[in-house]
């Protein structure tokens, strides 16, 4: 496969229907065999001009777009393909604005668009950080949606219009970053608690790590499954090794983000966001090399397949997937 370097190359590469075909099987199916999403055979026909197989097993027809983010969208996979490079490369996100403008496609398509590649965006399974004596910092940050952009029908929608509606629209994320890996798990809580704390840090940090908080109450009983060191940010910040100045790193690109880029993020969307700027993240480098643009983007196209969302799903219409 051609090495694809910059976002021009992207766009001249991409503009062929067929190549972004060839790169998508490439990524979801890499012994070369696509797999029938119906039966699961492996034999069929590929019919060119309409640009899909046919099953001998089934008689069915499928697209690479099945059984993926792109499925039932009627924009064609190339500007998918852009925006996918968009989103992968630029450090502090993109807007649906600025898709809508470089590929050509509504606002609105953008908008949905950027909401299903961040899905793609959020490793699945997760896998935990840590273990064998490892350092790992944990922390909490607060986002401040800016409600004053958003339509008073929208705030009506989401139970925020007002005087009591300032408060529900501050939305608390929380973070560990694997000092030695340098990567990163965030996840949107609804409170900040005990509870909450504990289990976000249980289910994101194997066994046999030394973690490093601040002095939340929140952090108080992992000393039961973990080595705790503790800084109290009201006598100092750092304390020889002692402090959580990576996971606060972390927090200022995921705010410099959201407030450059996106004009307002919804409590209920701010965990793709997160996911965004995650996976960003945690595939700038690995180990002490430089991942390319290239490499990313390739990432990002091998983790479509299997995750759907639906236009009712992001837009609140129903049920389990808008609850954070
Ligand atoms: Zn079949």
């Amino acid at each position: 496969m051609k090495q694809i370097k910059t976002l021009q190359q992207a766009i001249q590469h991409y503009s062929d229907e067929q190549a972004c075909i060839d790169e998508a099987a490439a990524m979801r199916w890499p012994d070369g065999k696509p797999v029938c999403p119906i039966c699961d055979k492996r034999e069929h026909y590929y019919l060119a001009t309409q640009k899909r197989w046919k099953c001998k097993g089934c008689g069915k027809q499928f697209s690479v777009k099945v059984g993926t983010i792109f499925e039932d969208s009627p924009i064609p996979l190339n500007k998918w393909l852009l925006a996918m490079w968009m989103i992968s490369n630029c450090k502090n996100g993109v807007s649906s604005y600025e898709i809508h403008r470089a590929i050509g496609i509504s606002q609105k398509s953008a908008w949905f668009m950027l909401q299903r590649l961040r899905l793609a965006m959020r490793p699945d399974p997760i896998t935990q950080v840590g273990g064998n004596g490892s350092i790992v910092e944990a922390d909490e940050t607060v986002i401040g949606g800016k409600l004053k952009f958003m339509h008073q029908r929208r705030k009506r929608e989401m139970g925020m219009a007002g005087s009591g509606g300032f408060k529900r629209n501050k939305t608390i994320v929380m973070g560990v970053k694997d000092r030695h890996a340098s990567e990163v798990r965030a996840t949107v809580i609804p409170y900040a608690g005990r509870e909450t704390m504990q289990a976000m840090v249980n289910e994101h940090v194997k066994p046999e790590t030394v973690m490093y908080t601040d002095a939340h109450v929140g952090y108080d009983h992992l000393k039961r499954q973990f080595s705790h060191e503790v800084i109290n940010h009201m006598e100092a910040y750092v304390r020889g090794n002692v402090h959580t100045n990576g996971i606060e790193n972390f927090w200022s690109l995921l705010k410099r983000g959201l407030n450059g880029t996106y004009i307002a993020v919804e409590p209920f969307h701010l965990q793709r966001y997160v996911d965004e700027q995650v996976f960003r993240y945690n595939h700038r480098k690995h180990g002490n090399e430089k991942v390319s643009d290239g490499d990313r983007f390739r990432l990002l196209l091998s983790q479509v397949a299997g995750k759907r969302l639906t236009w009712a799903e992001v837009t609140g219409k129903a049920g389990a997937e808008t609850s954070n």
